[in-house]
């Protein structure tokens, strides 16, 4: 049969229907060419026999001779299992089945000289390898010994219906008979030579059969670098394609209300971060192209004056602008904040959130159609259909982990032309994901705080230290200062955590009774409306602490308080133990955070209150968790498919990515649509995998 890499898989020998069925369902192999890119997860060295006297409890996978001398089915209380002492000269050890029993045991052959492979397990004082592979010695000597033995990824199903590591070994090793190794090339002669690249051929035939090391190496790196370099070409050539296509507003009029508000209303000097962004926002607004930006910052580096600039350049070229904040506290904030700021002018901005009454909607709705309202700021309300625009030009998105990316595209839709998009986030994204994940977005990052301020300073702190935290608090609050105190929130532990709240609460309230101390609380189990009525006594000062879940973690902004109290701090992530601190340091004067812990932690959770101990960076943190947790975690990301990466690792191979990327750019620079003839193997491989939809393919 001619076969290539687009035959279905059921056609190779050895995969009947029932096995093609398992491998799609489980690996989603479905071609010949799905197989040839299941990559193995690592390598064992098959030349290298254990005895079973040296074992040891942290050995992964292990190869042994010896014989079977006893079986024996084992009843217990959730069904049968079948156990075998496995004997060699040094000593024995279990062998043990939970399925396909009844055929193991007519199988298996007693007294006669095995191999067996697999891991073994410390159990009840003895080794024990559950379902081992295994093969009668005579028959293991007449294979190839390679010590470099691929290991597949697997699952229980695969495993359960014999399809075993070497079952699909041999599946690979029968691909490469019947295609004769002979694969097509797809990474231009150009960047082969330049990287010293292994031709295709050759990197294919040795991540499944590796030679030796060296060829091992160089084969994962070419096809790392290829993999990742045809993500970047199409997250570059989207972008390039969406700033031909995407026709914008042109704001090619820096006029008199931006350079009003520059000259005589801006409340303090612009860092230099937050007047390069501007430059860089300003740059895109007048290039014909629909912006579509990230704005990167940490908590409190200043994205709110930035975001209001650049809604002056929309009102300056005639067109409206509008913000939209994940919660009505926030909204509520950046109306009064952004009031403020836009006093001394004419412009004329209105909030729009769930809570504002009907009757004073409607001319809302009619002033935003007539044009005579030019900034709306609010919550999600903003999606409404009964809201709509005279000429939206920009749509303003703060803190975008709390929308969906369907969310941020409703706005789009509010006009013939889609708006400017600027989307401002404080979780940081390391720059090595940013890459992957956002490389059709711009991105513009304020990478420096305001002059002035006092970094936070963070402490550690057991809970059979709290007496002293609380008279620390005490000393805090006569200086006048508030107090935020958060408690987890889980999910899957909700009911405990609650009480956990509530118990905390309680002592709070002990040990700072009224009517000296006024406590807030504020839960996800209250009504709105109270949530807002307990917040906004704590940002008018009437409260000195707040006793909160994690609720309070979005923007909120109370300049006041300058202590942040993390009960069960082992139980947060990085990213929110960091957007927590992120609450307090708003003022002037000198704030802390405190990470209160029992005594149990875990390694990981050791690292993650350390790197808070040391750095108010707020990217250096997102680094540390990114490898601390692995790119699946990391907020927002798991929509986004990065996951799927089949060879190359975000993290650890940061490198490949950014020579991928850098190749990338240089390929479609110089030849944005791939015409040259130097590069028709790029354009081929690229549209091939767009067909057969083996590329990542990236929502927007
Ligand atoms: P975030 O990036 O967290 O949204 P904000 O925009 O709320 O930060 O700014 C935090 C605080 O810093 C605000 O009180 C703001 O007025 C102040 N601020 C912003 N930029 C500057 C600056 N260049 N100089 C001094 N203060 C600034
Ligand atoms: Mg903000």
């Amino acid at each position: 049969m001619n076969v290539n890499l687009q035959t279905p898989i059921v056609y190779l020998k050895g995969v009947g229907p029932n096995r093609a069925d398992t491998l799609q369902s489980e690996l989603g192999i479905k071609t010949f060419q799905d197989l040839l890119n299941l990559f193995p997860n690592r390598y064992i060295d098959k030349t290298q026999y254990y005895k079973i006297a040296e074992l040891q409890r942290s050995n992964a996978d292990v190869q042994i001779k010896g014989k079977i001398i006893h079986i024996k089915t084992v009843e217990q209380k959730k069904g049968k299992r079948l156990v075998a002492t496995f004997k060699d000269d040094t000593g024995e050890m279990e062998l043990v089945w939970f399925r396909g029993q009844k055929w193991i045991r007519e199988n298996l052959k007693l007294n006669e000289p095995y191999v067996i492979f697999g891991k073994c397990n410390w159990y009840s004082g003895k080794f024990s390898m559950p379902h081992p592979e295994m093969e009668l010695l005579k028959d293991n000597d007449k294979g190839l010994k390679v010590s470099m033995q691929p290991v597949y990824p697997s699952t229980e199903k695969l495993s359960n219906k014999g399809i075993t590591n070497r079952v699909i070994n041999k599946l690979v090793q029968q691909l490469f008979i019947d295609t004769h190794g002979r694969f097509q090339e797809t990474l231009s002669e150009n960047i082969l030579e330049e990287l010293k690249l292994l031709p295709k051929n050759e990197s294919l035939f040795n991540i499944h059969f590796p030679k030796n090391q060296e060829l091992l190496a160089r084969a994962q790196f070419r096809l790392k670098f290829e993999e990742l370099f045809y993500i970047q070409l199409q997250l570059i050539s989207k972008k390039m394609l969406r700033k031909q296509k995407i026709k914008g507003f042109n704001f090619d009029q820096v006029g008199k209300l931006f350079n009003d508000f520059y000259k005589n209303h801006l409340p303090f000097e612009l860092t230099n971060a937050q007047k390069r962004v501007i430059k860089e926002i300003r740059a895109d607004l007048g290039s014909n192209a629909q912006m579509n930006r990230l704005l990167q910052g940490d908590v409190g580096s200043g994205k709110t004056i930035v975001a209001v600039m650049t809604m002056l350049l929309a009102i300056d070229n005639d067109f409206q602008a509008c913000l939209m904040a994940p919660t009505e506290i926030l909204a509520n904030q950046h109306y009064t904040g952004i009031s403020e700021l836009l006093a001394g002018t004419n412009i004329k901005c209105a909030l729009l959130t769930g809570s504002v009454k009907k009757s004073a909607r409607k001319p809302i709705h009619e002033q935003l159609e007539s044009g005579e309202l030019q900034i709306l700021i609010g919550t999600h309300a903003l999606l409404e259909d009964k809201v709509q625009f005279k000429n939206l030009g920009l749509a303003i998105v703060d803190e975008q982990h709390r929308f969906g990316v369907a969310q941020r595209s409703k706005l789009w839709h509010k006009n013939r032309f889609p708006p400017h998009v600027l989307v401002m986030t404080a979780t940081p994204i390391p720059r090595t994901l940013a890459m992957s994940l956002y490389g059709d977005l711009d991105i513009s990052v304020i990478d420096e705080l305001p002059p002035g301020r006092k970094p936070i300073k963070t402490v550690h702190r057991f809970d059979s230290n709290r007496l002293k935290v609380f008279q620390f608090i005490r000393d805090e609050i006569k200086k006048g200062r508030q107090i935020y105190m958060v408690y987890p929130l889980i999910q899957e532990s909700e009911a405990l955590d609650y009480k956990d709240l509530m118990d905390g609460y309680e002592s709070v309230a002990r040990d700072f009774p009224l009517p000296n101390y006024q406590i807030s609380i504020v839960h996800g189990k209250m009504k709105p409306a109270d949530k807002d009525f307990e917040m906004n006594r704590f940002v008018k000062g009437e409260t000195q602490i707040m006793v909160a879940t994690t609720v309070i973690e979005v923007g909120v902004n109370v300049p006041n308080a300058s202590v942040m109290i993390i009960e069960s701090a082992e139980r947060f992530g990085l990213s929110q133990l960091h957007q927590l601190r992120g609450r307090v340091g708003r003022g002037a004067d000198q704030s802390y955070c405190i990470l209160m812990t029992s005594h149990k932690l875990s390694n990981e959770a050791k690292t993650r209150l350390e790197t808070m101990v040391a750095t108010n960076d707020g990217f250096e943190i997102a680094e540390v968790d990114l490898k601390l947790r692995g790119p699946g975690d990391l907020m927002g990301t798991q929509q986004s498919g990065v996951l799927n990466l089949k060879i190359a690792d975000i993290v650890k191979d940061n490198d490949i990515l950014k020579t991928a990327r850098y190749y990338a750019i240089q390929c479609l620079r110089e030849d944005p649509t791939l015409e040259k003839r130097e590069n028709a193997i790029i354009r081929h491989a690229y549209a091939q995998l767009v067909k057969h939809k083996n590329i990542w393919t990236y929502i927007s």
